[in-house]
């Protein structure tokens, strides 16, 4: 088909025909027909240009069309497009030995999946073989993919549509200190992360729990950044009684929180870390299981009961070995530190003037504004699981933000702040200058 006969009316009505789109009332959608992208930006068919405040689905760190990593996938291409999982190819195996590299303590052996959520689905079953235990402790705010297990793992209500899924799932309270779910006192057990495991841990029977599965920062459900301490005292009480602690670092991986992951600002290695969307910036579908030097060694003499068709696919490794040397050449996790400070810096200039603004929480670029009713009690501006009319309060300034060509999305009233890593300084002021128009629609509301 030649796109160039493509008008955006055809692209329109074909897509609403025949295209399912994910979590939607499909009458309801009425999608913009994306026509190309560069850098940080996206235009429609009408040459609406959309600075992409949020990396599409905060996967698109080197944001769109970077010229080296299509001539990666181009390259790959011409070389060889596809080889099955059983045999040694390069990209994968190059891809891996840089994985054990970049990645923090002693991971090492990688297995290359299709996405985020069949790598969490490895890394539980790897977990239960090399623990011989069931249970796996996953928390509330979190979100670990849509394939059956790991939406069973996931805690937001999208899992409510998929229940009973996967048992043997066990349920954690997050350190939200914001909204701290045991009142948050001094100590918080909750927001300090031991305690609470060790209490659920009583109830379960440490014997039969083999994994805890955590986002070191919680992404989807509302950025949230834990305390100094929380990520250890899990490690410890994981180390207590033989469970294995997996970090979900499929959205705060690769920079995004300014260090190469998130769980480097604590300096806690997990046994198994779970990757994807930033590995490659997601021009190819890419996910990653790394495990440590001892599930590494275990593997040497025991069956791993895993495999795709497209585990390890040439041109997503390839693409996976230039998205890192980009990454390292480019000095694109140093950018996301700089340009985090900068966006740090004019949020809480806005919360000066925006009595909305409740909390600001962010390192890197991955930040989240929780928009209140009032600053005292913290009521939100929608409330959680919001629809319809009761999101409308937030759904508008999304809307008025694009509109005025910056692309934003929101967890109910968290507004996500996710730019590609190489954004620029320009860029970010432009979206700034934005959010403190739109920011207004958010402060009628405010009742204080
Ligand atoms: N884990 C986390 C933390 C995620 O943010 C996501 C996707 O947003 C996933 C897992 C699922 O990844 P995928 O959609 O590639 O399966």
């Amino acid at each position: 088909t030649d796109t160039t006969t493509w008008t955006s009316q055809r692209l329109k009505e074909t897509d609403k025909e025949y295209v399912i789109h994910s979590w939607s009332v499909q009458g309801k959608l009425d999608p913009i027909p994306v026509a190309g992208g560069s850098g940080s930006w996206f235009w429609d068919y009408d040459g609406r240009r959309y600075l992409d405040f949020q990396s599409q689905l905060v996967n698109l760190n080197l944001g769109h069309q970077h010229p080296r990593l299509v001539e990666a996938i181009r390259a790959q291409a011409e070389q060889l497009c596809y080889i099955g999982p059983g045999f040694a190819e390069r990209s994968r195996a190059e891809l891996a030995e840089m994985m054990a590299g970049i990645t923090p303590g002693d991971l090492k052996m990688t297995f290359f999946t299709t996405g985020g959520a069949a790598a969490n689905e490895n890394a539980v079953r790897l977990a239960r073989h090399v623990t011989g235990r069931q249970k796996v402790i996953a928390r509330y705010r979190s979100y670990h993919g849509a394939t059956a297990g790991a939406m069973s793992l996931t805690g937001d209500p999208r899992r409510w549509a998929a229940e009973p899924g996967m048992s043997g799932v066990v349920r954690m309270l997050d350190p939200y200190t914001y909204r701290c779910p045991a009142g948050h006192p001094d100590p918080c057990p909750v927001c300090s992360g031991g305690p609470h495991l060790e209490e659920i841990l009583r109830y379960e029977n440490p014997e039969t729990v083999a994994a805890v599965i955590v986002e070191p920062v919680t992404g989807t459900n509302g950025l949230l950044y834990p305390p100094d301490g929380y990520l250890r005292s899990l490690r410890e009480v994981c180390d207590k009684y033989g469970i294995l602690l997996i970090f979900d670092e499929v959205m705060a991986g690769f920079g995004r929180t300014g260090e190469w992951f998130a769980c480097d600002h604590w300096d806690v290695v997990p046994d198994i870390l779970t990757t994807a969307k930033g590995l490659n910036s997601g021009y190819v579908p890419l996910g990653a299981m790394t495990v440590s030097t001892r599930i590494s060694e275990w593997l040497r003499d025991n069956m791993f009961w895993g495999g795709l068709t497209y585990a390890g696919h040439p041109l997503a490794c390839a693409s996976g070995v230039a998205s890192l040397r980009i990454m390292q050449d480019e000095g694109v996790v140093e950018n996301a530190r700089t340009m985090g400070e900068r966006l740090g810096a004019g949020l809480a200039t806005l919360a000066q003037r925006h009595p909305s603004i409740g909390e600001i929480r962010g390192r890197g670029l991955f930040y989240g504004v929780e928009l209140v009713r009032d600053r005292d009690t913290r009521e939100p501006l929608v409330p959680f699981n919001a629809k319809g009319p009761a999101a409308a309060p937030v759904g508008r300034l999304l809307k008025a933000a694009m509109q005025r060509g910056v692309y934003l999305t929101a967890n109910f009233n968290v507004l996500r702040l996710t730019p590609p890593l190489v954004i620029t300084a320009d860029e970010i002021d432009l979206a700034l200058g934005v959010l403190d128009e739109v920011l207004d629609l958010a402060d009628e509301h405010y009742q204080n």
